[in-house]
Formats: C-alpha cells, sequence, structure tokens
C-alpha cells in the first residue's frame, strides 16, 4: 500500500514539500478487521487545520474515504461492500464495523456523491447547518459564503428546497458566481474581489438577510453581519479565510447584539443522527434530477495533494475529491 504523510508543519499556505508519499505492506488481516481498498478520498479545509496540529508528522494521515472492502475476517463486513471510514490519504486501509458507515448503493446516484451532497463534511454539514442551526423558514433570504465549494452548493439548492424566498452566494470567480446563477438556482450571486462584501451583498439583498450560513468568517461575516435584520440567524460552519493565516477581524459584533442575532458556531460531527432525515430527502431528490451533487474529481492517489492544496486555492467547484480506482 501507498500512505501520505507530513514531513513539515506549514507557515502560511501550505507546499507540495510538507508531506511525502510512503510504501509499506499490505495491513495484516487481524481477526475481526476487513482490508479495505479506497476508490474514493476526500479533501477537505480542516485538514489544513490539522496540519498545524493534530495531524502527527510521518504517520498516515486520516480522513474521510469511501472504499470497497476485499478481504474480511469479520461477519459484518463481506468481500465487496461498500463503507465510509475516516483512514484516507492511504490506498488501503485496515477497518472495524465500528469504523465504518456501509454505504446503501441506489440507482441514479453516483458513488462519489456519498462523500460529497450524502457526506457528513457536506451535505449533512449544509443541511444540519440551515435547519437545525438557522432554522430556515420558508420564503427568508440566506446568504451562503463560499457558496461554490462543497457545502456551499449543497447548502443553496438544500435552501431552495426548504423554501427559500432568496439564495445569494458569494464566490471567487465570475465563472463560479454565473454556475450559481445559471445553474445552482441561487438568485443572485457576487464575487467577492469585486468590492467589500458588505456593500455587495447590500445590493443583492436590499431589504437585508434573514440567515448566514458562514464558511469563510473574517469580511465575509463582518458585511453578512451588517446586513442581517434584526433577529436574524447566523450558522457558523467554518472560517476558511483565517486556516491559511489571521482571520481578518470582524469590527461589528456588536451589532449581534443591538440586532438581537443568533450567532451559534457547530461540527457536524455532533448531528450525525441528522444523516438518515437527510438521506431519505436527498436520496430521491437525485434521482429525479431535483438536486445534483457537485464535484470536482482529481484521478490518481499520486494527485492527492495536488487536490487539497488546489480546494485550498479555490481550484474546485463543489466537493473536491481524489478517485484511486
Ligand atoms: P469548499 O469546497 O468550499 O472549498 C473551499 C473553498 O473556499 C474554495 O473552493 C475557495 O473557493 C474558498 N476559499 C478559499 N480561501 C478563501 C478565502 N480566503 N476567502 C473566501 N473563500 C475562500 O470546502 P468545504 O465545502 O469542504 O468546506 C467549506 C467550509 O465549511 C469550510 O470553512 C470548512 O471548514 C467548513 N466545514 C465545517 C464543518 C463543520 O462541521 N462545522 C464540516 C465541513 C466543512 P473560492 O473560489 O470561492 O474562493
Amino acid at each position: 500500500m501507498t500512505y501520505l504523510h507530513l514531513v513539515n508543519r506549514p507557515e502560511g499556505f501550505p507546499s507540495a514539500d510538507d508531506f511525502a508519499f510512503a510504501d509499506a505492506p499490505l495491513p495484516e488481516l487481524e481477526p475481526g478487521a476487513a482490508l479495505v481498498e479506497n476508490l474514493y478520498l476526500s479533501v477537505d479545509p480542516y485538514m489544513r487545520q490539522l496540519m498545524d496540529e493534530g495531524w502527527n508528522l510521518h504517520t498516515p494521515l486520516e480522513g474521510r474515504s469511501l472504499g470497497r472492502v476485499v478481504a474480511s475476517a469479520n461477519d459484518r463486513l463481506a468481500v465487496g461492500d461498500i463503507v465510509k471510514h475516516r483512514n484516507a490519504w492511504r490506498t488501503h486501509a485496515l477497518v472495524r464495523p465500528e469504523d465504518v458507515q456501509p454505504v446503501c448503493q441506489h440507482e441514479g446516484v453516483p458513488l462519489s456523491a456519498h462523500l460529497a451532497l450524502l457526506g457528513d463534511g457536506t451535505g449533512l454539514t449544509a443541511y444540519v447547518g440551515l435547519t437545525r442551526i438557522a432554522n430556515l423558514r420558508p420564503g427568508e433570504t440566506v446568504y451562503i459564503s463560499a457558496a461554490a465549494g462543497g457545502v456551499g452548493t449543497a447548502a443553496g439548492q438544500i435552501a431552495r428546497l426548504l423554501g427559500a424566498g432568496r439564495v445569494i452566494g458569494s464566490a471567487g470567480s465570475p465563472a463560479k458566481v454565473r454556475h450559481l446563477v445559471d445553474d445552482l438556482g441561487f438568485d443572485d450571486a457576487f464575487d467577492y474581489h469585486d468590492g467589500p462584501v458588505g456593500d455587495q451583498l447590500a445590493k443583492a439583498a436590499p431589504e437585508g438577510i434573514d440567515v448566514y450560513l458562514d464558511n469563510v468568517g473574517g469580511d465575509h461575516l463582518e458585511g453578512a453581519i451588517a446586513n442581517l435584520r434584526e433577529f436574524g440567524r447566523i450558522a457558523w460552519c467554518g472560517g476558511i479565510s483565517g486556516y491559511n493565516g489571521q482571520p481578518g477581524q470582524v469590527r461589528n459584533i456588536d451589532e449581534v447584539m443591538g440586532k438581537s442575532l443568533r450567532l451559534q458556531g457547530f461540527m457536524v460531527r455532533h448531528h450525525l443522527d441528522a444523516r438518515e432525515e437527510m438521506e431519505s430527502q436527498l436520496v430521491p431528490l437525485i434521482q429525479h434530477g431535483e438536486i445534483v451533487s457537485e464535484e470536482t474529481i482529481v484521478h490518481g492517489f499520486e494527485n492527492t495533494v495536488t487536490a487539497f492544496l488546489g480546494m485550498l486555492r479555490g481550484e474546485n467547484t463543489g466537493k473536491m475529491l481524489v478517485r484511486l480506482r
């Protein structure tokens, strides 16, 4: 098997030299375990934070993955089963039933969607953020930052299905902005490079917004707070603008109090009980073409680091995945 490990802790934006590939014999099939051949890996923004602390140096890295059981010493895992697990950034992994989530394959649903629209760190995050955290109600106006990414493309489409009155997104290029409006049902979108987020959001939502799903933090959070109506809600999902350095300051945090806003952070791992509800709603919609699992798929395990760095630079539309086979 081949795996990736971290050889440096980067300062600022990481580089390919911070990682190295290594080969090792296939893990021995211990009693009760199964050997999985990884088919897809997920490269996620939180991994940049793990590069500072969390990931050990010179140790196989971890992350979300989807693979096929190729040998088993456990009755609960049969050869050929497709499972999701957390031992990614490697070609093979030894797992036990308690480490995996079985994948139920549905006609018309691509396998990769189980790490994207149907994945914990993408569709489930968007779903939980909009429903449980922000309590989005029909007719309301919602703003989503990093809207052309994995969580963002899921959130925009889910907001529409939840009956949002107006869905506004921001992203980092004119092509992404066009894609959001032309293909994904956003009512309006803007490129955050074109001017202050608060000013552009005010133009897109002159009457203000009710809900903000924050994937970026810093100036995006500041701009959203400025445009939230009284009693508005912020689902604080992530802050990617600060992952490679200092996040921008949020200078109007007092308005959270002044406008009786609700700012609630969340981690999707605390809401895994919503998986079934989310899947049962989204699977038929994927099958009927009413929602799409947006993905950018990079081919080849050898390109995992390129995919990860590309995602941090904004080279992805939808969820960034690596396909191994
Ligand atoms: P994305 O697919 O959205 O990829 C990251 C995107 O962020 C890039 O494509 C890029 O798009 C954008 N970006 C990068 N740097 C900046 C910047 N400085 N300012 C604005 N945008 C930037 O990743 P995910 O969908 O996986 O994650 C989105 C967010 O959700 C992240 O903050 C992540 O940490 C968070 N998250 C939180 C979870 C939770 O449990 N709370 C679970 C999963 C994800 P662009 O071209 O538009 O700049």
